[in-house]
């Protein structure tokens, strides 16, 4: 019985673990390595195992650097059940199918250049949408809280993590003959007290927690004075007279900001708005969203009894033409606007930049984190110009960064999830970067947990761990 680190262990993209149990192999996500050296040769270089003799996967979340893998899994050979929430399976649909048009489309972009330059050799996509489409066919759903033998000698119970909908904590026992082992991956760790979501659940005692640590190191902004601030920028801006883009990621964010908008409707002077959701992506995980509403929190649950449609927010627009989406650029002023992608390196949303960054009278807000070398990042970081298809643009408008609305919990929020377990079980932290995990693994280790930081190819055997 043991588990290998292999993915996210070191690094914040790229989740996956293999667990070999009774002779089988089950994986603990399959994600895809985002940003960083070299992330596409990465990506398509071989497992170091047999995808074919993968005998199942257990998935934690949609997210692409969970899940992003799951088609060159299925290419490569592997037939075993994926395990996930049903509403993780609703909203990977969406996020593989998004990620297959991307690779189609680098693909091409890349063999058109090696045509020009006389290079004669032809790139694949990374993955099809056809490996998408047909590894969703593997897909089998379990709901929070039943047990469930996945394979013989393992029983997966799915806890929620309240991190996005559908997002699971993985708790497993493990049976190798005589021996026993509960081991408990913790998948992405969402904010206690967050939107829509319910609070990270914990549950009964563990041999061995695999925890994520991305923000391991530090702690977010208050909530209650980030909606504060958000608050005051809206009605700011309607004296100025100008247009609010907000970028956001389709999943979860978005949803996030429709529900917020609409909670603080009044407070915020909103009726003269309209508001704009202009991402095919984030409608879509919005249905998958307002479809699985006995997931949400108790205050969500009373929102959506109390209104016919979702969010009850009456002066939403949902864009899904092209067509709907550039008659926004027509509108001077009185449009908010929420469109992806949420670090503007491409889609709708710079479209919106190009038309309104130059404009003083308008406000841009952030929401989420802006990686290095992003749009995004540049229009932060001040920058009196950036450049947009190619063109520059003066950075007039006003930008706004709003620190507290992750979909991570912060170190705290870490230490409460792992101390609601009975036990203090020893803890690997994966997922993190290093200083990150260094942070959380010295708060762990002050409060007497036994904690160590994962890295690629260190394997445990689970009978001598515990
Ligand atoms: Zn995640």
């Amino acid at each position: 019985m043991q588990l290998e680190f292999y993915g996210g262990a070191g690094e914040v993209t790229g989740s996956c673990h293999i667990l070999t149990v009774g002779g089988r192999r089950l994986l603990l996500d399959c994600g895809m390595i985002q940003g960083g050296a070299a992330p596409h040769e990465r990506n398509r270089a071989p497992f170091p195992f047999d995808a074919a003799g993968v005998d199942a996967v257990i998935l934690s979340h949609a997210h692409i650097d969970h899940s992003g893998r799951l088609p060159l899994l299925r290419n490569r050979g592997f037939r075993g059940p994926v395990y996930a929430n049903p509403a993780c399976r609703d909203l990977v649909r969406i996020l593989l199918a998004d990620g297959a048009n991307m690779a189609e489309r680098d693909a091409e972009r890349e063999n058109r250049r090696r045509q020009k330059a006389g290079d004669p050799r032809r790139v694949e996509p990374l993955y099809t949408l056809k490996d998408a489409l047909d590894v969703l066919q593997q897909f089998r759903t379990v709901r929070y809280g039943h047990p469930l033998e996945v394979l013989p000698g393992v029983e997966l119970t799915f806890r929620d993590a309240g991190h996005i909908l559908g997002s699971t904590s993985v708790w497993l026992t493990l049976r190798e003959g005589e021996l026993e082992r509960r081991v408990v991956f913790s998948g992405d760790i969402g904010q206690y007290d967050s939107p829509i979501l319910r609070d990270p659940e914990a549950g009964p005692g563990a041999d061995l927690v695999l925890l994520e640590s991305t923000y391991g190191g530090r702690l977010h902004r208050d909530r209650a004075a980030t909606l504060e601030e958000f608050g005051r920028i809206l009605r700011d801006a309607r004296r100025d007279g100008g247009n609010v883009l907000i970028p956001a990621f389709a999943v979860g964010r978005s949803q996030e900001m429709l529900y917020e908008l609409a909670k603080h409707f009044d407070a915020w002077e909103l009726g003269d708005w309209r508001v704009f959701l202009d991402s095919p992506m984030a409608i879509q995980a919005s249905e998958v969203y307002w479809k699985h509403s006995d997931l949400f929190d108790e205050e969500a649950q009373e929102w959506h009894t109390r209104s016919l449609s979702l969010p009850p927010l009456p002066n939403l627009q949902l864009c899904r033409t092209a067509d709907e989406s550039m008659a926004i650029n027509r509108i001077s002023h009185g449009a908010i606007v929420i469109a992806g992608s949420g670090m503007c390196t491409g889609g709708r949303i710079v479209h919106h930049l190009k038309h309104n960054l130059a404009r003083p009278e308008c406000d841009v807000v952030f929401t989420g984190f802006q990686a290095q070398g992003t749009l995004g990042r540049a229009i932060v970081e001040g920058r009196d110009y950036v450049r947009i298809h190619g063109s520059p643009v003066k950075v007039a408008a006003r930008v706004h960064t709003l620190g507290g609305f992750s979909a991570h919990g912060d170190q705290q929020d870490l230490l409460r999830w792992h101390a609601a377990i009975p036990g203090r079980p020893p803890v690997w932290l994966v997922h993190g970067e290093a200083s990150a995990a260094e942070g959380l693994r010295d708060a762990l280790r002050a409060r007497g947990v036994g904690a160590e930081i994962a890295a690629p190819g260190i394997t445990l055997d689970l009978g001598a761990a515990a």
